[in-house]
């Protein structure tokens, strides 16, 4: 029903532009897990490596004493990959309708790039695979030399500083690391953006859109955006629960969706009459597909040889510091064992 409230909403103001703020819940279709969910998530997998604490892969003190969870975590999520889910398409068919204003994420996987979304309509809340940097002197390298590391198997040692011999790392946002200026500044223009008295313009007479989609709107500063939103604004949240500011502080006019971001992504296309310009986008990617469906059965391989060789490790107080060579024989093996259930 909401959806049919939202299609109807841009319908009356035609040339009113949107801004969208996601969470992981857009990505977790695409088989990237979601960190906090326990058994499935990312922690839960991480935790398998020995770290003290699961969320010590994103501290830099602990990154700098051991690398090697980061990097193993990097392998697994690096871009390219994954494949963008169907949400993610939606952002790029509201960019080609020109009824795009921003996409704010938390995620680090670059999948609104991927999805075709332009540079300067994203902002990346926690950074990206983008660039790296040295986290002594703060040199900027190029994403390559991070990436070029990734490729080795096993992975030998780690990409250095070469001004003070320091490590370096993507600029994903670590714990206690501030977010990017990018993220402040564009906020600061488009809340005035979404403030501005109607105008003579036709975009402004319209009644902007704000979308909080595949978040628990947990991790701040971004989890403050929401109440933030003026209420010239309309705000619309999809997710499977009801959070944050929307669940504290509701307005009259917020509208509430709650379900997967997908079947959003899908009903939503279909009241406003897009599944044609839908399909093209969708058409468009399939190509891609299946090489990254190879990769990623590797890589999920890969992550499982390198817990195991390290708890054996730990069990007999091997010195050696790098995992084994990977079983190539079981990675077959492993891949008959997706392929056929993923036939069936
Ligand atoms: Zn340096």
């Amino acid at each position: 029903m909401s959806v049919k409230k939202i299609a109807a909403h841009m319908k009356s103001n035609p040339n009113a532009k949107v801004i969208f703020m996601v969470g992981a819940g857009i990505s977790t279709s695409c088989g990237i897990p979601d960190f906090r969910s326990p058994g499935t998530g990312l922690y839960h997998n991480l935790a398998r490596l020995r770290l003290p604490y699961p969320e010590a892969v994103f501290d830099v003190d602990f990154f700098q004493s051991d690398p090697l969870p980061f990097y193993t975590l990097a392998k697994e999520l690096y871009p390219g990959i994954f494949k963008p889910s169907k949400f993610h398409y939606l952002l790029k068919l509201f960019q080609d309708k020109n009824l795009l204003r921003r996409v704010y994420t938390q995620n680090i996987d670059t999948l609104e790039r991927q999805a075709g979304v332009k540079d300067d309509l994203i902002i990346e809340a926690h950074g990206s695979f983008a660039h790296c940097h040295c986290i002594g002197c703060g040199k900027v390298y190029p994403q390559q030399v991070f990436k070029s590391k990734l490729d080795e198997e096993p992975i030998k040692d780690f990409v250095k500083c070469d001004v003070c011999d320091e490590l370096i790392k993507p600029a994903i946002v670590f714990f206690g690391e501030d977010l990017p200026d990018s993220f402040s500044e564009t906020w600061l223009s488009d809340s005035e953006w979404l403030r501005e008295k109607p105008s003579n313009s036709d975009e402004h007479q319209q009644q902007p859109l704000v979308i909080v989609a595949g978040t628990s709107l947990a991790v701040y500063p971004f989890a403050s955006l929401p109440e933030e939103i003026p209420r010239k604004a309309k705000r619309v949240l999809c997710n499977l629960e009801t959070v944050g500011d929307f669940k504290t502080n509701k307005r009259s006019t917020d509208l509430i969706v709650n379900q997967l971001s997908d079947s959003f992504a899908e009903q939503l296309v279909e009241e406003l009459g897009w599944q044609e310009d839908f399909q093209k986008i969708l058409t468009a990617q399939t190509a891609v597909t299946d090489a990254s469906k190879e990769r990623l059965l590797e890589v999920v391989h890969d992550l499982e040889s390198l817990s195991l060789n390290r708890s054996e490790r730990d069990d007999s107080n091997k010195q050696d510091k790098m995992p084994r060579h990977t079983d190539y024989h079981a990675i077959d093996e492993h891949k008959k064992m997706v392929n056929k259930s993923s036939s069936t």
